[in-house]
């Protein structure tokens, strides 16, 4: 029994509720890897090996040691292969390609893969600040950074089309490397001797940020919900 744990919704953010509601500290007892972002989406995590790294939109990464910070919209998992995988050549597309494969169309599940990436291209949200914006906003103004010849880990997770909303249907993947000082919301990428795992999670735990009095107070617009995730959040499907 697997489970993927998800703090947060994506819908949430697209409507401006973008307030950290979670300690990194809290966060981190339910999972090993993930992904997320801080308050007001400012920027990218990447969570591997039970540390956070943190890609900022001027392109430094910061290794976070002090998990008081907050997240708005996290997800995290125990790291337990279900299978072992292994690529001779691969970018984002063959990769989606071969992991539909795997009969993931209905099923969460994540992946964990290292390897060299002759090619990387990431983006990295701008932090924003109060009030608000929406989601779409922020995409518009996202910093985007490549890299070349560098080793590095992709993590991220699948989700079912049904779930748009909560989160975004299909792939969302970091990326971060093996010296810690690149990372960031893969785009695309081509790598070659890409090796690791997909899990399957048997479980998926929704968290809400129930004490956040704007959470409660909040009127979800439901109006383009999907097609405005899929604008902001697009890259890989
Ligand atoms: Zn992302």
């Amino acid at each position: 029994m697997t489970k993927l744990y998800e703090h947060g919704t994506l819908a949430m953010l697209m409507d401006g509720m973008m307030d950290g509601t979670m300690t990194l500290a809290d966060l981190m007892t339910h999972g090993d890897t993930g992904i997320g972002t801080l308050t007001g989406t400012n920027g990218e995590l990447t969570i591997l090996d039970g540390e956070v790294y943190h890609a900022k939109s001027d392109g430094e990464v910061v290794h976070i040691t002090d998990l008081t910070v907050a997240t708005p919209f996290s997800s995290v998992h125990f790291n337990e292969p279900t299978v072992m995988l292994a690529f001779d050549v691969v970018d984002a597309q063959s990769l989606t390609a071969h992991l539909g494969d795997h009969d993931l169309a209905n099923v969460f599940s994540g992946i964990k893969l290292h390897g060299t990436f002759q090619h990387i291209h990431v983006r990295v949200a701008k932090e924003q600040s109060q009030p608000y914006p929406s989601l779409l906003d922020v995409a518009e103004g996202q910093a985007e950074f490549q890299a070349r010849d560098i080793t590095g880990t992709l993590v991220g997770y699948y989700a079912p089309e049904i779930f748009a909303g909560p989160t975004t249907a299909g792939w969302h993947i970091h990326f971060i490397s093996d010296d810690k000082q690149f990372a960031g919301h893969v785009l695309d990428f081509y790598a070659s001797q890409l090796k690791g795992s997909l899990q399957i999670f048997d479980d998926f735990v929704q968290h809400l940020p129930v004490d956040n009095q704007s959470f409660r107070k909040m009127k979800q617009n439901m109006n383009g919900l999907k097609e405005n995730i899929a604008k902001s959040e697009g890259g890989h499907h």
